[in-house]
């Protein structure tokens, strides 16, 4: 992000799409656009990008990029899809720039793109005709199947993976939609029907872990006999990488807000009856709001309720709500909007993202993690997991940057789990503390750094995990590798 001018926020820009200005330069008009068309558009004055075969004039936007000139100019008079993918894809650029459309790209025929598609995701080093033979091969692996009783309708996805988890499993049920989903790494498969007869809001979710076997099993609402499951939807039955499968949103009910700092709060929402979900340590979810008219999505971390004390019992997931700590600010878009829902309102939620993998964890025996500010909340899962659950770590220790006393979150919750738990330590910096504070400050340095992270022994297997502004996690990614860290030891959560 780069700081941008006054009067340059996203709320202005939502403003400036408001006023009926002609922001295209095209009086409303759609054209078709070619290639050697766009690429004309090439300048800062005179800047067109393509999305996903739309193409967009952003010459207006520029001022309003929160992530710069520069890097919008990047994309300048070509297609942006790679590059909007890899910084923000969850950005609804269509309802952002629904003003700035200019037209569709001309359409260029191009040889078998399906199987070219296949070819390149799946089967690189193979011909285009071993093609169809191999890609019925996945379907070995993942497959699905149905039956029915008299009241009840079961579906069941054989996965033959051996690890499977109520984790890697989202389903939702809205009406007479079905969605079911299965996680495997970077992939996903996708069961999704609109189903032959309604169901009732409830089902149940059983996993085989050690076969991989998944049953989603429905209550028919009328006990009738269905000949068919019901009519496959576009993405039914298929498998494909998870950055190209597009974020499902189901709506969640506001059920509680409590203050945990003077700008934080901790939001409860529920998930509804018919949406089996949970959101694995170290990910995050999107929550979307229509704002004066446009849709905006922004990424939170889900934490726990509290900080479970005793470790005896890792089921602390009751698997019916999402727990957000979220700091309000005086001046942000969401964060107010955020504050303004009342207690039974409803906002939509998505499903799960993110790139941490607890066996980074599993094979640690220190673990180190450095939070700034609301950068807490990935480390609450984390710290419950690797206290709960990993029996190699010696030490774990949270070292929590924040501007003063009264910023630091869940402060006496850490404080008692550092009594209670001898193996976790919690060290408190601060940036700008009263005079009476007797803790560390400053910021985050080398040499704070190379002070407070002792490894248990010398050579001991160390992760470290940093999370908060992204200059401070930057910094801190740098200031690491120049101790002497490895890329494998870092952990940096980002978007
Ligand atoms: P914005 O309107 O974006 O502004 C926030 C504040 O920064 C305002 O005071 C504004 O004036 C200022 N500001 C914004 N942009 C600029 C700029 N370019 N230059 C100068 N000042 C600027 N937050 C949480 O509280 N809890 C979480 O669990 C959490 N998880 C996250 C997970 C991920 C993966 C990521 C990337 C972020 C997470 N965030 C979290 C941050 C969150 O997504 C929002 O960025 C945050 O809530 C602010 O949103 P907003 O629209 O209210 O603020
Ligand atoms: P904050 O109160 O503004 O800052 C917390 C601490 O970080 C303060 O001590 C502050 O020192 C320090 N800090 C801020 N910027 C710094 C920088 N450039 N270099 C060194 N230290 C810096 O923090 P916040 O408002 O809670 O913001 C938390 C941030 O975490 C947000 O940007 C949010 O997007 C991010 N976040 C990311 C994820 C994720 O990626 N998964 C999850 C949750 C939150 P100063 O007094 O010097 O500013």
């Amino acid at each position: 992000q780069v700081p941008l001018k006054p009067g340059r926020s996203l709320m202005d820009w939502i403003r400036l799409t408001k006023s009926g200005k002609d922001l295209t330069g095209l009086k409303g008009r759609l054209i078709e656009v070619t290639e050697d068309e766009l690429a004309k558009h090439n300048r800062k004055e005179d800047c067109w990008v393509c999305i996903r075969g739309l193409v967009y004039n952003v010459t207006p936007y520029m001022e309003y990029h929160p992530g710069g000139e520069e890097e919008l100019m990047k994309a300048a008079g070509a297609d942006g899809t790679d590059l909007f993918d890899q910084v923000h894809r969850w950005v609804n650029y269509e309802s952002m720039l629904k003003e700035c459309l200019v037209g569709r790209m001309a359409f260029k025929p191009m040889a078998a793109p399906k199987v070219k598609f296949i070819q390149v995701m799946f089967f690189p080093f193979f011909s285009v005709t071993s093609i169809y033979i191999f890609s019925f091969l996945y379907f070995l692996f993942y497959s699905y199947d149905w039956f029915q009783t008299d009241g009840l309708i079961t579906i069941v996805i054989y996965t033959k993976q051996k690890d499977m988890n109520a984790e890697l499993v989202i389903v939702d049920c809205q009406d007479k939609r079905l969605r079911g989903e299965i996680i495997l790494d970077d992939h996903s498969y996708l069961v999704e029907v609109e189903l032959d007869h309604a169901v009732q809001d409830d089902f149940t979710v059983n996993i085989a872990e050690k076969v991989g076997k998944v049953e989603i099993i429905l209550r028919k609402k009328d006990n009738v006999h269905w000949q068919v499951l019901g009519r496959p939807l576009e993405s039914h039955n298929t498998f494909i990488k998870r950055v190209d499968r597009g974020l499902f949103y189901r709506r969640c009910k506001l059920v509680s807000k409590t203050e945990v700092t003077h700008d934080t709060k901790l939001f409860c929402f529920m998930l509804p009856k018919s949406t089996h979900l949970q959101v694995p340590t170290g990910q995050h979810v999107y929550l979307k709001q229509i704002i004066a008219g446009t849709e905006v999505v922004k990424p939170y971390t889900p934490v726990l309720p509290s900080l479970p004390l005793d470790f005896k019992e890792p089921s602390w997931h009751d698997g019916a709500h999402v727990y957000l700590m979220i700091k309000i600010y005086p001046c942000g878009l969401f964060t107010q909007a955020l504050d303004h829902l009342q207690i039974g309102d409803c906002i939509s939620v998505s499903s799960p993202e993110g790139n941490f993998k607890k066996s980074q964890v599993q094979t640690s025996e220190d673990l180190f993690l450095l939070a700034a500010g609301t950068g807490f909340t990935p480390m609450v899962k984390l710290l419950n997991f690797a206290l709960a659950e990993v029996s190699c770590l010696r030490t774990v220790k949270l070292i929590f940057f924040n501007k003063t006393e009264d910023d630091i979150l869940w402060r006496n919750q850490l404080e008692q789990l550092a009594l209670k738990d001898e193996r976790f330590e919690v060290q408190f910096v601060l940036s700008e503390p009263a005079e009476d504070w007797v803790g560390k400050q400053g910021k985050i340095s080398p040499s704070l750094l190379s002070e407070c992270m002792k490894r248990s022994r010398k050579d001991s297997k160390v992760l470290i995990c940093i999370c908060g502004p992204t200059p401070f996690t930057e910094q801190g990614v740098q200031y690491l590798k120049d101790l002497g860290y490895s890329q494998e030891e870092l952990h940096a959560f980002t978007a």
